[in-house]
């Protein structure tokens, strides 16, 4: 149990999100009333400021919130950071009249918005030419291009998205996907998290009022407004709340297996120096880097989810076993804004050359 504030309330969600996510493997599914239910226990609330009705929770706090979600349902939380990180960047930028408009109706989870923006950072990175690009029009820009992943795209009213113009300048935008020419193709079967309906959205000659900017046109947007913290600790926090339910799984089935208590002891040795190392560095202390701290919690969710699956047996095989689910969730931290000495430390490990 991850004490976080008001435990008991979020003891009752947590186990909601756990039935709920047995539905998750069909096909199509979208975690509508895991995110519903969410909303209605404030959970949106925390990353804002009393400004706009949020409850502006500490940084630890909100480490350790996203924590327990993401030990019940992955899909869930992993949604629920790609919408905080765009509505963090509304909330940082300077325009005050989108801000009144978009606010409130998302912090109360009335409605729903994403982020498209890897291709500014850690996609397409050596195509050579921009996925996205934006030319100054009277009144506006004109998108040509496509933002390859963008979480929970079918269901957003507007993504904040990325865009290049052609002297390398960028912008940030809420864009609507109601506007003419946005196209969202049906999105992919993926390794694991299907559920978070992550696939492209389509730019056709897409004209974007001013009205819809947050940021730029400037060399850099993304050191704007940074609302989803790509790469940094929110990325590690997942990755050990998958592998607490994992951990907690073993330790369970070790109550009657010995065989297993020494796995399972070791496994929660190695998770509270993790988890202590982030909650320090969520706190201002620096232990590790934050490169450090994502290979040490990439590992562990491997290891805890495999972990899990071998004690589970043939029976963690079978689909719709958590056991299985798990070990393919723990690979998208493989992916998943990953920064590259991260990676590459992964391929060098597993290559035995470390
Ligand atoms: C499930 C999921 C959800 C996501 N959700 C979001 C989201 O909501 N918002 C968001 O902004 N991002 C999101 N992302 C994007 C994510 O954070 C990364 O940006 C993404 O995983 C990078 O992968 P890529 O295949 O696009 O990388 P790329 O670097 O574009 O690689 C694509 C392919 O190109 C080849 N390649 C790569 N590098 C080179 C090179 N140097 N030279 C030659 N060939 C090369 C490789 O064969 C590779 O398979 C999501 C990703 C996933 C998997």
């Amino acid at each position: 149990m991850i004490d976080t504030p008001d435990a008991p309330a979020f003891q009752t969600l947590s186990q909601r999100l756990v039935e709920l996510g047995k539905t998750l493997d069909r096909p199509e599914a979208w975690p509508l009333e895991q995110l519903t239910e969410c909303g209605r226990a404030g959970v949106y609330r925390w990353f804002h400021s009393p400004d706009w009705g949020g409850l502006d929770w500490s940084p630890v706090d909100r480490i350790k919130g996203y924590m327990q979600l993401s030990a019940a349902c992955l899909t869930t939380t992993f949604v629920i950071t790609q919408r905080t990180g765009a509505c963090q960047r509304i909330e940082r930028s300077e325009n005050e009249a989108l801000k009144t408009r978009l606010l409130p109706d998302l912090v109360s989870g009335k409605s729903f918005a994403t982020v498209g923006i890897s291709h500014l950072t850690t996609s397409r990175q050596h195509i050579g030419r921009p996925t996205l690009r934006a030319q100054e029009v009277a009144g506006g820009f004109e998108l040509e291009g496509f933002s390859p992943w963008v979480t929970g795209v079918p269901f957003a009213e507007h993504v904040v998205i990325g865009a290049t113009l052609a002297d390398d300048r960028q912008i940030l935008a809420a864009l609507p996907t109601q506007l003419d020419g946005v196209s969202i193709p049906a999105t992919p079967e993926l390794v694991g998290l299907s559920g978070s309906r992550t696939g492209r959205l389509e730019c056709n000659k897409v004209f974007l009022s001013k009205e819809f900017l947050l940021y730029g046109p400037d060399e850099n947007v993304m050191k704007q407004g940074t609302g989803g913290n790509t790469g940094g600790l929110q990325t590690s926090t997942l990755a050990l709340g998958l592998a607490r339910g994992a951990i907690d799984f073993l330790s369970q089935q070790a109550e009657s297996r010995e065989l297993l208590t020494d796995p399972a002891v070791s496994l929660e040795a190695e998770w509270n120096q993790c988890a202590d190392r982030l909650y320090a560095m969520a706190g201002g202390e620096s232990p590790c880097t934050s490169e450090e701290l994502r290979q040490q919690a990439n590992r562990l969710a491997l290891n805890a989810t495999q972990s899990a699956l071998t004690a589970a047996k043939g029976t963690g095989y079978l689909v719709g076993h958590p056991a299985g689910r798990w070990c393919r969730e723990a690979l998208f931290f493989l992916v998943w804004s990953c920064p590259q000495p991260v990676a590459q430390a992964h391929l060098c490990e597993l290559a035995g050359l470390s």
